[in-house]
Order: structure tokens, then sequence, then C-alpha cells
């Protein structure tokens, strides 16, 4: 079957260190605590990405961003998302909307949602309402509830190109 349109799902985990920045969306989040990565750790787009990848079939973030050499040791996310939503184009297809569930205990991001929602919108050319972002905790359940660690779900509805209105 031909479909027009593509569901993808990403999901990332990263751990939680004392010192280091939090960026997730694309915001730097005040927080004394941040993500342990390769890149600048933001969960969010890495999972955003996987979801775009996954609609696609075209493999997952480490295969196209290894996390190993300096290629993009410290990148910065908001790259690998033009560069994921390049690969998306080339094959054809728009992101149609996405829906990013962040899955965090501290600090509360709802306040930065707007921002999450316009810098991503505008780093992919769409409308910010194409965009949802949501934020949970876990009610202290688990490693999110403990504050060891941050996870995200995405959800991304591709369109082919030229079918969008
Ligand atoms: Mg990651």
């Amino acid at each position: 079957m031909n479909l027009a349109i593509r569901i993808g799902h990403g999901y990332d985990v990263h751990r939680l260190q004392d010192g280091l920045p939090m960026y997730l969306c694309g915001i730097r989040i005040d927080s004394p605590r941040g993500f342990v990565a390769h890149s600048d750790g933001d969960v969010a787009i890495h999972a955003l990405c996987d979801a775009m990848l996954g609609a696609l079939a075209l493999r997952d973030i480490g295969y196209h961003f290894p996390d190993q050499g300096d290629t993009w040791k410290g990148a910065d996310s908001k790259r690998l998302l033009s560069l994921t939503y390049d690969l998306v184009r080339k094959a054809g297809w728009t992101l149609g909307n996405a829906d990013i569930t962040i899955i965090l205990q501290v600090p509360k991001i709802a306040p930065l949602v707007p921002r999450m929602q316009a810098c991503l919108a505008e780093i992919l050319g769409v409308a910010a309402d194409s965009i949802s972002v949501k934020a949970t905790t876990t009610e202290r359940l688990g490693f999110a509830g403990r504050e060891e660690g941050c996870e995200v779900h995405a959800v991304v509805l591709l369109v082919r190109a030229g079918e969008i209105s």
C-alpha cells in the first residue's frame, strides 16, 4: 500500500548530573543539573528526530549522528534536528504534526512550553500549533521520579510533500 501519510515514534532518555547545562526542545532550562550526553543532551529533540526517522524507516539518530568520535561531540541538537528534517524532505515528506511528552520531575517546565514550541517550529518551518509539547512527572515513581533522568516520547505524522494543505 502506498499511503500518503507515515507515523513515527521516538523515545530517548538522558541521565541527570549536577553542574551540566539542561536543554529541552532547543531552550536552555534554568536548572542546577543537566543531561549527561555526547551532544548537548537535548533529549526532547533526540526523541523528535527518532520519531521522524522512524516514520520513514531511516534507522535512528545514533546511526546518522554517532555518539563516538569528535564529529558530533557537544553538538547543538537544533542542528541535528535541522539535518534530520533535511533527510525527511529529501525523501519527499513533510511534517504534518508532532506530539512530544517530556517526563521530568524537576524543574517545572510548563511555563516554557510556548517557547519550546516556537523554537522547534522555527527550525522545521512549520506553524507552532503543529508542534505539541507536553510535560509530566511520574509522581516521584521510577528513575524520572527519583530525579535521576529525563525521558521523552515523541510521535510524528509525516505527509507526502505536496499533499498537505
Ligand atoms: Mg539522546
